[in-house]
């Protein structure tokens, strides 16, 4: 150790070097000139001195009772702080072993007693214990083997300490908010669990995810997100008081443990407090800043008694909060887990279809209202499962977005949409769809050239069709898209209009050719009650006023179509002019007159809304994971991807709201889906699909 390091010069001239002790040499150094001492000792002095003046180190000695004679500069000036004069007092006194060594096995008198070597004892030098040294030492003895007295080194630990406890403190904290990481809070559920053995306390953990907060750090920068966390933190811990642990996971997601309550009325009206507390507007640099907030909340022991499990079932909890439509809290309950292995299930599926052609496209016609001239078509993906059956793209474009294989699955189809249109006789359009997750990498315009270059297809035939959650993120990268891929002369459409978030000042920038009216408003736009027709005279003025085209989504009835041009929409799409067909067909439509004839029901029927979510099925007083694929006021049908066992004139009841179920009867029963009737006329306008939802997240 540092004793016989720095020692060891001085210990092995014995005394009659003229310098055998520390004391002496520092004393002799003062009294002669550099030249007349010989080179050992001129080298160790410089080495102490520089030890000394460095701060790294300090130097002891004492005499044969173990009183000190020498003790470096520095730390005498400071331990005299006190006012003691330390020379001539006993070393034993002046420093005590450390409460917290344990690697002292004996005790510091003991060894000056028993003339004995100690290394890197932790002492201090008062009783608080606040400032930390280590000292190691070692006997003396002269040529003749006479005990002299003991000579050694020290530092200081309080700074190491102090940065060791630092360290400590930063790996448990979150640095910009103060709340305990992610780790401290596992350490903490962990604890609070074990100590649960035995005798009852109640738990329940929350993890939040902030809505929209994405935005706003792309937006107002980040350091205009971090005040915000700050800002959220701050009322997190206001709202849940001192009763919980709260910590931040990282970016913007939070947790809450409440400990001593498992009721869920308590506990919903917790959450119900924190997303209301959360919600309202922030005011930061000039701007006032609003965000949402969504929870998932599992309860131990039932939702689980380790902490890796009620953090995985908060968190499929929290992915339904999300899921059905933001700013709410849900518990978790084990459907919950069937449902997540079924969309990993499917996720996995999906990434085997692309790789074996499970996948094709189908072709819907656009019609202009004036010509009643099919002037395009729309690509839409379909998914033909081996097992399954045919699976819808508003069931798996949401998973492929979720999973990442939204980008080869959408440079697949827009690859294969522009080599069929290309080779079609006549030049109409092709539209494709990009997913907002697409739209926001900056690849995008590069993929649309190299189609366009691979197809031959003119650019001003591809419409690429965007829904309005691209403008959530309203990043500069967003404006640049727009930019590079109208530089490259193709066409944009947004869809969906009106079923979005975002506010209409994009609009003013954003350089669309063409709204597409979303189905919602077009359907039963002939019945007053809906006011439909009302919303979509109003969206084709303002598409009038900044010259862009309209379609008219989904039109079923022939009836509407009359309406529809009366309105004042420039095309109309929808079943009235065929379903989606196959390259195969669109070849044959092609070459025949163009004109599009009206396929479709005469007369408009009671809306059915194809719906896609997830719902309970509450059969033979069991609850069953079930999806909705469409929906009337009279009626659903459903399907599961668990094979239903469902029998025809059995009695359910659905919830599409969880727990609010209604009554009906099973109707007929085919491939794994089910109809249902129900017992009363059901308002189904009142749910949202949270399949639209998801995505625009
Ligand atoms: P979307 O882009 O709004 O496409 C229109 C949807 O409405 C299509 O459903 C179409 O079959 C359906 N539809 C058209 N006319 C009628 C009608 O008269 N009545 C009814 N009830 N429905 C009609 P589909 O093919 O199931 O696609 C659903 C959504 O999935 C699409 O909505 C689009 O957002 C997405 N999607 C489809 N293909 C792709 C794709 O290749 N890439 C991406 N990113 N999304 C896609
Ligand atoms: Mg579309
Ligand atoms: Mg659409």
């Amino acid at each position: 150790m540092a004793a016989d390091d720095s020692g060891s010069a001085l210990a092995r001239r014995g005394d009659n070097g003229g310098f055998g002790s520390l004391s002496r040499l520092k004393r002799g150094w003062t009294r002669q000139k550099p030249d007349e001492q010989d080179d050992d000792a001129a080298r160790a002095l410089r080495f102490i001195t520089c030890v000394e003046e460095l701060g790294s180190g300090w130097f002891w000695e004492t005499d044969r009772e173990g009183r000190l004679t020498y003790l470096s500069q520095g730390v005498m000036q400071q331990l005299s702080e006190s006012g003691r004069s330390l020379l001539g007092e006993s070393l034993c006194d002046v420093f005590v072993v450390g409460g917290d060594d344990v690697s002292a096995e004996r005790t510091l008198r003991f060894h000056i007693v028993g003339r004995t070597s100690f290394s890197d004892y932790h002492v201090s030098t008062d009783s608080s214990g606040d400032r930390l040294w280590s000292i190691s030492g070692r006997p003396l003895f002269d040529e003749v083997g006479q005990f002299r007295g003991f000579v050694g080194t020290g530092s200081d630990l309080t700074a190491k300490r102090r940065t060791e406890a630092e360290v400590a403190r930063l790996a448990m904290f979150d640095s910009l908010t103060g709340l305990a990481n992610r780790a401290k809070m596992q350490l903490s559920l962990d604890q609070l669990l074990a100590r649960r053995q035995g005798r009852w306390q109640p738990l329940a953990l929350m993890l939040l995810d902030l809505d929209r907060f994405k935005a706003v750090n792309d937006t107002l920068g980040h350091q205009t997100g971090d005040m915000l966390l700050k800002l959220v933190a701050q009322r997190l811990q206001r709202t849940v008081g001192d009763g919980a642990l709260i910590g931040r996971r990282g970016g913007d997601e939070f947790e809450v443990v409440i400990i001593g309550e498992c009721r869920r009325d308590a506990l919903g009206d917790i959450a119900h407090g924190i997303v209301a507390a959360l919600s309202q507007p922030y005011h930061i640099a000039g701007s006032s800043i609003s965000i949402g907030c969504s929870i998932g909340i599992s309860i131990a022991p039932d939702d689980g008694d380790t902490s890796e499990t009620l953090v995985r079932n908060a968190d499929l909890a929290l992915y339904s909060a999300k899921g059905n439509g933001r700013g709410t809290h849900r518990f978790y309950v084990p459907e919950l887990l069937a449902l997540a292995q079924m969309r990993r299930q499917m996720e996995d599926d999906l990434r085997q279809a692309l790789g074996d052609g499970q996948l094709h496209l189908v072709y819907q016609p656009v019609v202009g209202t004036v010509s009643g001239a099919i002037t395009g078509y729309e690509a839409l993906a379909r998914w033909e499962h081996p097992r399954l059956g045919a699976i819808s793209p508003a069931e798996f474009i949401p998973v492929a977005e979720d999973s990442g294989l939204i980008e080869p699955i959408g440079e697949w189809v827009l690859r294969t949409a522009t080599l069929a249109a290309a080779q079609w006789p006549v030049p109409v359009r092709i539209a494709v769809n990009v997913s907002p997750i697409q739209f926001a990498r900056p690849t995008l315009p590069l993929l649309v050239t190299s189609a366009l270059a691979q197809s031959g297809l003119d650019p001003a035939r591809l419409e690429l069709e965007i829904t309005e959650s691209v403008f959530l993120g309203g990043s500069a990268a967003t404006e640049a898209t727009f930019r590079n891929l109208k530089a490259l002369g193709v066409r944009l459409a947004l869809d969906d209009f009106g079923t979005g978030y975002s506010s209409l000042g994009y609009l003013k920038t954003a350089p669309f050719d063409k709204i597409k009216i979303d189905q919602s408003f077009v359907r039963g736009i002939g019945q007053e009650s809906t006011r439909n027709a009302a919303i979509v005279k109003a969206i084709v003025t303002l598409a009038d006023a900044m010259d862009l085209e309209t379609t008219a989504e989904g039109v079923e009835a022939q009836d509407e179509i009359e309406l529809i041009r009366a309105l004042g929409c420039t095309h109309i799409q929808g079943f009235v002019y065929g379903r989606p067909m196959s390259d195969a067909q669109v070849l044959i439509q092609l070459s025949g007159t163009q004109l599009a004839a009206p396929v479709g029901v005469k007369v408009s029927r009671p809306v059915r809304t194809r719906m896609l979510r997830s719902i309970w099925l509450q059969l033979d007083g069991r609850r069953i994971a079930a999806r909705l694929r469409d929906v009337s006021a009279a009626g659903a049908m459903i399907d599961s991807f668990e094979p239903l066992t469902l029998q025809s004139d059995t009695r359910v009841a659905i919830e599409f709201v969880e727990g609010e179920p209604l009554g009906g009867v099973i109707r007929w029963v085919r491939g794994g889906r089910a109809g249902i009737g129900l017992d009363q006329l059901f308002d189904f306008r009142e749910i949202k699909s949270p399949v639209r939802q998801q995505a625009a997240a």
